[in-house]
């Protein structure tokens, strides 16, 4: 047995390099790669597209250090925002 990187659930691999417990695990782990590699290229996490705008603004508060997304994944992450509040 040997935990899974992604969850940390202990598993019993089929295979000697096997580092997940299950696919569904490979993906969000290689999602999250793949977000922070765009991140720190500078490019959307959402879409990968090129941000118009720096990707952070230099700020003091560090809890304020947000990721920032595209205008489109922007526009996207607030309508579905207003749609969840309208809903109530
Ligand atoms: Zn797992
Ligand atoms: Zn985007």
């Amino acid at each position: 047995m040997k935990p899974c990187v992604e969850c940390g659930k202990s598993f019993a691999p089929w295979r000697y390099d096997q580092k997940f417990c299950s696919p569904a695990c490979r993906e969000r782990f290689k999602k999250r790669k793949q977000r922070l590699r765009r991140q720190g290229e500078g490019l959307c996490p959402q879409c990968g597209k090129p941000l118009i705008e720096r990707p952070f603004r230099k700020t003091h508060d560090k809890a304020r250090q947000r990721i920032t997304y595209c205008r489109e994944c922007r526009n996207k992450f607030a309508e579905r925002h207003k749609a969840l509040v309208e809903s109530r």
